[in-house]
């Protein structure tokens, strides 16, 4: 396993963000500055699963790697907590989304290294379901 994902898996595994110990804002990715008061106190905070679609895109042709996934949906996320994260969007057809559809985050594979045979595992969002979202390994 490589040092660098080893050391990140927290983020990729768990969406930890930071929040700001001064006026309570919110991060995902985590910084160290706080964008609104410029305070470097920060805790790390795990950001919440659900969300709701602001824009969303297809797109046909990915980079070299993912060809797999392809057509891949990619959508702008408003987690409950106001975060907005970028992300792929799965287990929904394109055809079904519109702005406001509730998502909530899962953990999938995002790709296999050829040369070590490791997957690697990241968030993604799909549709809501009944009961406690779970990582799967498809
Ligand atoms: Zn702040």
């Amino acid at each position: 396993m490589s040092i660098p994902y080893y050391r990140m898996r927290d983020h990729y595994y768990r969406m930890i963000g930071s929040k700001c110990e001064k006026c309570s804002a919110q991060y995902f990715p985590p910084v160290n500055i706080c964008r609104r008061c410029k305070n470097t106190r920060l805790e790390s905070v795990e950001m919440p699963r659900d969300g709701s679609i602001l824009g969303y895109t297809l797109q046909k042709e990915s980079v070299a790697g993912f060809e797999e996934q392809e057509p891949m949906v990619f959508g702008l996320i408003q987690l409950s907590n106001g975060v907005r994260v970028v992300a792929q969007i799965v287990d929904m057809p394109y055809e079904s989304l519109k702005i406001g559809t509730k998502v909530t985050a899962v953990f999938r594979r995002v790709k296999a290294d050829g040369s070590s045979g490791q997957i690697f595992y990241g968030y993604k969002f799909g549709p809501v379901r009944s009961g406690i979202s779970k990582a799967t390994t498809d």
